[in-house]
Formats: structure tokens, C-alpha cells, sequence
């Protein structure tokens, strides 16, 4: 049997947190208990959010944590082509459409059915699903509107996708112990989710699913708040043909207030607690993994 394959995979958007921490060291944990490799991914495709300095820290933070990953750290900015070879695909199956819709356009959209049809369906994330504008557009017109240059995304057609990978869905989920179960997974909650961006040529999604596959990553262990990402994960993965991993969704580490920590949030980031004395045995400490040995560099 291959060796199993785990990953922690940030994005350089800001600076790590404890929550992150969890991650990387649950991570780390589970590979060494499976026998397995760790893999360091820097997700990176939002190019106005993320900084080169936020992804020095990343090193300098995990390395600081006494965690080592196998290097070069896989980029997603330098694999664009990538993600476009799998958009081809889905595209040259009739799987995506071109959307020009902004966020106002939709969002006056959903204002109206919601009048006419009372409560619109929201995505697992709270966002509205897509009232399906763009749908109709006649390909020719589309086109032209994109030759022209006019800024869209692209968005899976959900329900051809489900006619042509129709499930069951679902994955294995595994625990910190090895036991496994198999979990349903419903894509079609995501509606005509956003696969390639306007700014850039993928999505988180499209991105994580193609990366997943040529890292060979078989032991996913990432928040629960990703696990509904997963059925759209699992979906995907159906239709490019990639194997799908087995899934770890941890609990989020919460802050005093009992909120989900964020970098957004300015969530205390661990080159503070640094600076104010903290090592990295207390980080393990506090976030309750034995103590471990911290290699010397
Ligand atoms: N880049 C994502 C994040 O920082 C994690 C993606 C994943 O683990 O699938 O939240």
C-alpha cells in the first residue's frame, strides 16, 4: 500500500492563528500515527489578498511550531494551467456557463423572487444560490459579450452535473483513531456555484479538488468549516475523474467569546503570543496535543 498523503493548506492572506495551528499540528499528528507524509500547500490564487510577507510568516510560523513539511511547498499561483486543463474539461462537456451577473445583480435578483416566492434557498456558506440569470443566455450572445471583454465567472450547471455524475455522492470520513465511515454527500445544495472567478482563472474549489489530486493528498483534515465545501468537492471529483480522498473535518478553536477565530476577526495571531513569551510546547499545550520533542534547526 502507498504511503498516505495529509496536507495543511493556508492561505497567505494574513497572519496564523491558533485555529490554524490545530489544523497543522492535527495534521502532522495524523501523519506520523498513518505512517504518512505531510505536504505544505500555499493557496494563494486571491492575488489581491495575499502577500508574499504572509506566506514568509507561514514558514516562519510552522517551523516555529516544530512542524516540517516536504519541500518546495506547492504554490497555487504558479499552476493556473492547471486549473484551466480541468475547466476545460467540464466546459467541453457543457458542464459551466459564463456568468456576468455582479454582486448587485444577484443580489436584486434574489430581492424579487423572494418577494414573488418568499424565502430563497442559501448555499451551506448563508450565501443566496444563484436565481440562474446567465443561464439563458444564448451561447452565441455570451460569446461576443466575452470577446468583447466584458468581466464574468463561470459557474457549474448543477443540475447537468448531477445528470452526469448522479450519486450517491459521498466519502469516507475517517477519525483520529483510523475508524472509518461512509458519509453522504449532497452537491446540489451549492447550486450553480462560482468555479472560475472574474478575477482569476479558478475558484477555491476547482483549485483545492485539481490540487488534492496531483498532490496524490488521500487523508483530507481540515475545519468543519469546510465540510459542506466537501459534497461540492466530491462532485467535482466525479466528474474529472480524480479519486476522492478520505475526509477529517476537526472542530474550529473558538475564542473567548465562544466566535470561531479569524483573520479577519484580528484574531490573535501566533507571532503574538510569541512576542509575548509564549512557545511553541505551550501552543501544543493549550491546544491539547502531547507535548512533543521541538527539533533543533
Ligand atoms: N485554504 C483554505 C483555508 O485557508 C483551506 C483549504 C482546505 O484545507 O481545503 O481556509
Amino acid at each position: 500500500m502507498t504511503k498516505p498523503v495529509f496536507r495543511f493548506a493556508p492561505s497567505p492572506n494574513g497572519r496564523l492563528h491558533l485555529g490554524h495551528a490545530y489544523s497543522a499540528l492535527l495534521n502532522t499528528e495524523m501523519a506520523h500515527q498513518f505512517g504518512g507524509r505531510f505536504l505544505l500547500r500555499i493557496e494563494d490564487i486571491d492575488v489581491t489578498r495575499c502577500r508574499p510577507e504572509y506566506e514568509a510568516a507561514i514558514y516562519e510560523d510552522l517551523a516555529w511550531l516544530g512542524l516540517r513539511w516536504e519541500e518546495p511547498a506547492r504554490r497555487q499561483s504558479e499552476h493556473f494551467g492547471d486549473y484551466r486543463t480541468a475547466f476545460s474539461t467540464l466546459k467541453g462537456r457543457g458542464l459551466v456557463y459564463p456568468c456576468f451577473c455582479s454582486r448587485k445583480d444577484i443580489a436584486e435578483a434574489v430581492a424579487c423572487r423572494e418577494v414573488e416566492e418568499q424565502a430563497w434557498p442559501r448555499d451551506p456558506d448563508g450565501a443566496a444560490l444563484y436565481p440562474g440569470t446567465c443561464k439563458g443566455i444564448p451561447a452565441g450572445e455570451a460569446e461576443r459579450r466575452i470577446a468583447g471583454g466584458e468581466a464574468h465567472a463561470w459557474r457549474i450547471d448543477m443540475g447537468r452535473a448531477l445528470a452526469a455524475a448522479p450519486g450517491p455522492h459521498g466519502y469516507r470520513r475517517f477519525d483520529r483513531e483510523g475508524a472509518e465511515e461512509v458519509c453522504a454527500a449532497d452537491p446540489g445544495r451549492w447550486g450553480d456555484a462560482v468555479l472560475v472567478r472574474k478575477d482569476v482563472p479558478t475558484s477555491y474549489h476547482l483549485s483545492v479538488v485539481v490540487d488534492d489530486a496531483l498532490q496524490g493528498i488521500t487523508h483530507v483534515v481540515r475545519g468543519k468549516d469546510l465540510e459542506a465545501a466537501t459534497d461540492l468537492h466530491v462532485l467535482l471529483q466525479s466528474l474529472l475523474g480524480l479519486p476522492t480522498p478520505r475526509y477529517h473535518h476537526h472542530g474550529l478553536v473558538l475564542d473567548l467569546t465562544g466566535d470561531k477565530l479569524s483573520k479577519s476577526r484580528q484574531s490573535e495571531a501566533l507571532a503574538d503570543l510569541r512576542l509575548r513569551g509564549a512557545s511553541a510546547a505551550d501552543v501544543w499545550q493549550r491546544l491539547g496535543f502531547a507535548p512533543q520533542p521541538i527539533p533543533s534547526t
